[in-house]
Parts: C-alpha cells; structure tokens; sequence
C-alpha cells in the first residue's frame, strides 16, 4: 500500500478489494482520502469509485460484513455509502462528463478511471490507489499530483479555464483548500480564476456559504479572503468586505487598510477561538466603516458610528450570503455594536457603573467581547500592543470583581412587571415599563444593590412619585 493505512482501514480496503477480483469489477480508491493520508491529515471518509455499477458494488461489499451495515443509496448522483463504525465509505462508478454552460450538473456517462480522474477538480485531488489483485495498493497518478502535494501546489488536471468554467464551485475550492493546506495556486490556474470569476454566479449562496465557513474554520483564513480579494471573486459574493480595502489618503493624512487590518483580525482570534460564529464577528467588526467614513478637517479621518451601521448591516449580510438568521446572528450583531466599548472604557476612568452596563450589554458574551477586542489590536508598534493589551487586563479584571458583587451577566430584573402589577391592580401599561426601567438603571448606577429587597423598596417609593396606591396599603 502505496499510503500509510491503519490495519483496519487495510482490512476494510482487503475487503472491497476481494469484491472487485470476484465481481471482476476494476475498483479504486480515489481523491481526498489519499491526498489527506500522504499529507498526514486526519481522514474519515474514503471515495471509491469503480468501473462499473456503483450500487450493485456497494450491496455487494456490505455483504461482506458482519453484521451487515445499510447502504445508503442516493439514486441521482449514482452513488452508495456504507457507514461502517470507524470509516464512511461512499462508491460511485467511474463517470465521464459533459458540461454545459448554463449549469453545473454535468450530463454523465460511464467511463474509464482515467475519464473519472480526468473530471476531478485538482491534481491533488485526482490520486488514486488501485484495490485489485495485480497491483493492489499502487498509486497511480497521471498528473504528477505527488509533486505538487510536494511543492504544495494547487493545479487543475486539465485546462483551468475550462475546469473553472464547467463547475464554477472549483475556483472556491481552490481558494478554500489553498487555504486548509497553506499551498499556493499555481499562477495559470489563478489568472484562469480571475478570467472566469462572474461564472460563480451560476452557484447557490448555500455552497458558497458553505466553502467560505471552510475558510474560515482553517487555522489562518487571511489566507483565503486574500485570494478571494485579489481573484476579484470577493467583489462579486461578498462587495461589503471588498469595500474596506484601500487606504485612501487626503492632505498627507492616511488610514489604515481595514481590509488587511479585518483579516489580520480574523486570524489573531482563530489562534484564540474555534468558534466559528466568534471567527465572523471579527470579520463584520468593522464592515460599517466604509459608509461611515469622513475627512475631517484637522482631525483627519473619522468612522463615527461604524460598530452600529456595521451592527445594522449584519442582517441583511446574513441574508445574503444565507448564513443562519438564528441566535447566531444576533451573537455576531451584538459583538459588532458592543466591539468599541471596552476600548472606550479602558480610555478613562473605569467607573463600576460603566463596567455594570458593559456587563449588563454583553450579558453571557462578555468573554468574547473582550477576546474579539484583543484580536482587534494589530498595531505594529509594540508599546502601543502593550498598553492596549494591559488596558483591557484592566477591564476584564474589573469585569470580574463587579460580577462577584453584582451577579449582573444573565441578569434578570428582581422585581418583575407581574408583580409590579399586582402589587398596585396595574393593567400593563406605561407605568410598569417607568417603574421596571427606574429599577435597572438604579441598578446600573450602582445607587441600588442587585437585589430584590433594594427593588422591592425602590418599586414603593417609585410608584408613590407616580401615585400609584399599593392594593394591600
Ligand atoms: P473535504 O472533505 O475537505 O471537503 P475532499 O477532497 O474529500 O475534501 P469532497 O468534497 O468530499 O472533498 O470531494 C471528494 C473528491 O471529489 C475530491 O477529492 C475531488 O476529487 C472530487 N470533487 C469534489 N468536488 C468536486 C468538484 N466540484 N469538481 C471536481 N471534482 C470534485
């Protein structure tokens, strides 16, 4: 065996391999699982692909084990998958395919394992073992992937133009796996992305969605939206981020690139964070900067207001790009609006009332409130860093003492409106919204304890200003 195999993934490979000599059914193992295997990468699936009928080979290998594990048969793309405890394994036939233009779903016909490895996205992806008696465990690689797993290369098997233009999802894998694999695309392959980049409009935002979590999930996803910037593709899926390159500069005034300043972010708080919706808040933190942007004289350049713009845009980002328009949103909206707060803070005085509403704010997220604005510092100037990173020590440690003492993430108020109404006959109205709003902020000032006897007595004292007449007095 031409890879390094586990002795069960051998045996299972035995296994498929004596089916083959039996049925006299040519099979392989093909793509990813070979290219993660000499890589060394963890891998859990295995492709194989087989000249012949694929569901047929597929029941026939199952029956091979004890028990026999289902076969999953998805009729429409001619493929079966066997789940077997450590392993999944997906079957197909070998294919050849013809595209046209205005779709990605090729027209498919059986064909050879050279067709199969001819319509394979990468060369390194187009690897396969042979799993039959004459040469079983042999790598066979017709386009010299090995090298360019080597040199750490992306390249298309076949013309790129070609390859991007059949199934546009390519010129993002390219870009996704330049990414997982810290490899480069090699040159004729980019310039065929950018020749073909307004094809990926024939592609679903959810694949899209799907390649750009990828992205961002790698251990440095600057990598990817670099190349996603400079194919072009960036500006057609994604025109927010594009918007925040350049640094434009006015009366020898400058700015910093907030494109290259948000990826640099992204992957500082990917060294702190496999949260992959922590991972977007970084992304969106400064999206609101472009409309906001303003020279101002003697001042130079202001972004007044972009935590709330960038906070108003996150939606319809979402929307767009058809992220979840769940609770995951609202966490990254909530950590765009609130991402200039603790900077703000650590400026003055840290007062226990401006920590209490920060608290109050943030709520369940403070942590990683504070961990996004720790990845925001990308000066290069180390006493700056320095200070910024002391600072904000500073508020996460004041955080801590004033949660000891106030309990105030989570919080919930201690006297609820059902009480205020029944402590006075209220039918809901401005009044309860008056009294419950005096009670949080008195809260938040620090003028009463977080408790319910403090509340309780503020309630009454409230509610006479108000002459409101508690039912039982
Ligand atoms: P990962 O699991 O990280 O996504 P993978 O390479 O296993 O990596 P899959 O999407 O599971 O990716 O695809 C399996 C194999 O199928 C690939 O290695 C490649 O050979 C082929 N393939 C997948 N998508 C395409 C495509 N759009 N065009 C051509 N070949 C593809």
């Amino acid at each position: 065996m031409q890879i390094p195999c586990t002795d069960r993934e051998l045996f299972i490979f035995k296994k498929i391999a004596a089916v083959a000599q039996e049925t006299a059914t040519p099979a392989y193992i093909i793509g990813g699982f070979v290219r993660d295997k000499i890589l060394g990468r963890n891998t859990k699936d295995a492709d194989i692909v087989c000249l012949g009928d694929g569901i047929a080979f597929a029941e026939k290998i199952a029956e091979r084990f004890n028990p026999k594990p289902n076969v999953t048969v998805f009729k429409n793309f001619g493929t079966a998958q066997i789940k077997l405890p450590d392993i999944e394994i997906e079957i197909v036939g070998a294919r050849k395919e013809s595209y046209r233009s205005e779709s990605r779903k090729p027209t498919v016909f059986a064909g050879s394992l050279q067709d199969d490895q001819n319509r394979r996205d990468f060369t390194i992806n187009a690897l396969s073992i042979s799993l039959n008696k004459n040469d079983f465990g042999e790598l066979i690689d017709p386009f010299n992937g090995i090298r360019d797993l080597q040199l750490k290369i992306i390249r298309t098997p076949l013309e790129p133009e070609t390859t991007f233009s059949d199934d546009p999802l390519r010129m993002l894998r390219a870009i996704r796996f330049a990414t997982q694999l810290n490899f480069t695309i090699e040159e004729k392959t980019f310039n065929a992305i950018v020749a073909e980049k307004e094809r990926i409009n024939i592609i679903s935002k959810e694949r899209i969605a799907d390649e750009l979590n990828k992205i961002m999930l790698s251990k440095k996803p600057s990598i990817g939206w670099d190349l996603l910037f400079k194919s072009g593709l960036l500006q057609i899926i994604f025109p927010q981020m594009a918007a925040l390159a350049g640094a434009e500069n006015v009366e020898g005034v400058g700015h910093k690139d907030n494109f290259y300043h948000t990826i640099q972010v992204i992957d500082n708080i990917s060294q702190k964070t496999q949260n992959l919706w922590l991972r977007w808040a970084a992304l969106l933190h400064d999206i609101g900067k472009p409309p906001t942007k303003k020279f101002e004289k003697g001042h130079g350049w202001t972004f007044h207001g972009h935590e709330i713009v960038g906070a108003k845009m996150t939606p319809k980002i979402f929307a767009q790009l058809k992220l979840p328009l769940n609770e995951k949103m609202k966490y990254v909206q909530k950590l765009v609006a609130l991402h200039m707060r603790p900077a703000f803070l650590s400026k003055d005085e840290i007062t226990d009332s401006a920590i209490r509403r920060l608290l109050f704010d943030a709520g369940e997220d403070a942590d990683d409130l504070m961990t996004l604005c720790e990845a925001d510092i990308t000066s290069k100037n180390p006493n700056k860093v320095r200070r910024y990173l002391q600072n904000f020590e500073l508020v996460r440690k004041r955080m801590i003492e004033v949660e000891e003492s106030d309990k105030l993430r989570n919080w919930q108020p201690p006297i609820s409106g059902q009480l205020i109404m029944e402590t006075f006959n209220l039918q809901p109205s401005k009044e309860v919204g008056i009294i419950k709003d005096f009670i949080r902020e008195s809260i938040l000032d620090g003028i009463i304890p977080n408790n319910y006897e403090a509340a309780y007595q503020l309630m009454l004292q409230k509610a006479n200003e108000l002459g409101l007449k508690a039912v039982s007095e």
